[in-house]
């Protein structure tokens, strides 16, 4: 079939809630995919930092093969080994008590939610069907009825209401406001460590801690949303480590999975967690076997291989090569690690165009919103690989400059 034979039946048949660069991929290894023609691309997206560790890093692929012909998923209504040996590690990596899996992102988050409630009714003492989260503006926490209630994105939200209450929403970024907007029914602020579906917006130094002292103050959880800034992303195993010691309760997914699989956990401290007791929450597949020996694999890999430090020394290289580049058409190059934002000035082009012109050279990306491209490679990219893609982006960039 022809590459626009596939587009076409894709959007003849399917739902229209994405919006695809014009590319077929068939393979992909590492951080290459190829196209049906065969042309081959640098992915530099790696689905939305899912695949940190390279697309069928082979680890990942035996230690899910290994674990589905011994034991697929036998639902939590029973035990097993594996279970146990991976949330015990996602303790030890993660600093905190206890874990809950799930499987994809929104459901993790919507686990924290639950617990933060709960733990507001049954430890603070807030009164029943009262308890408020605070959660910060351009947020993007999943697409559930529940988290999109909470989103200040039109686009997230039209035609999806009634929305629940229990949400206050605060400037990203703003200590002084997270103070402010603290009352006795106050029981969680839940926050990404850095906006990444918002255009990898860092906020200011110091923020995290601040939060966290103020939380601390008025009894209020501080729950960080670490599925897109964990797991090495952002030069740090999780972002938090760049300023806290720990959160009371965070949220991973994407690369959890190793980019096969969706893996997702909530943590917390064990007074949060405890607020859970049998049949009040849970999830079929959320846990099992498979996703267990993944997810173990993952957090090994991101350790053997040094990915926190990869990505730190390699984000700081693609960042300065990038600000060096000194075109008109770049506002600002802002992120940490190998989460990188470029902000495209939209007087001369769209983040769009720029993503298809770098997609025609072999690189992709995807833009967020209008104006920034977002670059999250795969964090086993190698140094000559960053540098090549700098030229892809210089020679695009000069490109469309020259363009009216
Ligand atoms: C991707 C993402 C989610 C949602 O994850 P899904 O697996 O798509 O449900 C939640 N929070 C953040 C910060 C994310 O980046």
């Amino acid at each position: 079939m022809t590459v626009q034979g596939i587009i076409d039946r894709e959007n003849r048949f399917m739902a229209r809630n994405y919006h695809p660069l014009p590319v077929v991929l068939a393979r992909g290894e590492g951080v290459w995919v190829w196209d049906t023609d065969g042309n081959k691309y640098l992915d530099f997206l790696s689905a939305y930092s899912a695949v940190s560790a390279g697309h069928s890093n082979p680890r990942i692929l035996n230690a899910m093969m290994k674990q589905a012909q011994t034991l697929d998923v036998p639902s939590r209504a029973f035990h097993t080994e594996i279970l146990g040996q991976f949330v015990e590690q996602l303790c030890v990596v993660t600093g905190m008590d206890k874990a809950l899996p799930m499987n994809t992102g929104a459901e993790a988050v919507e686990t924290a939610i639950k617990a933060a409630r709960r733990w507001g009714y049954r430890v603070k003492g807030i009164a029943k069907d009262k308890a408020q989260i605070i959660v910060a503006e351009h947020n993007f926490h999943g697409r559930t009825t529940t988290i999109v209630g909470f989103s200040s994105e039109p686009l997230y939200r039209d035609g999806f209401g009634p929305f629940p209450d229990g949400f206050d929403i605060i400037p990203y970024g703003d200590a002084d406001a997270l103070e402010a907007a603290i009352t006795p029914d106050t029981c969680a602020f839940l926050v990404e460590p850095i906006q990444g579906e918002a255009g990898i917006i860092v906020p200011p130094g110091g923020f995290l801690k601040r939060a966290q002292e103020i939380c601390k103050k008025n009894d209020v959880l501080f729950i960080l949303d670490e599925i897109q800034t964990g797991m090495a992303r952002t030069g740090k195993d999780f972002c938090y480590q760049h300023e806290i010691d720990k959160p009371d309760g965070l949220t991973l997914g994407k690369a959890l999975g190793g980019g096969v699989y969706p893996v997702s956990a909530f943590l917390a401290r064990k007074d949060v967690m405890d607020v859970f007791e049998p049949g009040s929450h849970g999830s079929t597949f959320g846990g099992n076997p498979i996703a267990a020996s993944i997810g173990l694999e993952a957090l090994a890999i991101m350790k053997d291989e040094k990915l926190s430090e990869r990505s730190h020394e390699l984000g700081e290289i693609l960042k300065s090569k990038l600000n060096a580049l000194q075109s008109p058409l770049i506002k600002e190059v802002r992120g940490k690690g190998l989460l990188i934002g470029m902000e495209i000035d939209p007087a001369h082009a769209r983040a769009r165009t720029v993503c298809e012109k770098l997609k025609e050279r072999g690189l992709l990306c995807k833009e967020t919103h209008e104006t920034t491209v977002r670059f999250a490679p795969p964090l086993i990219i190698t140094r000559d690989e960053i540098d090549w893609a700098v030229e892809q982006v210089a020679e695009t960039l000069t490109e469309l400059s020259r363009q009216p």
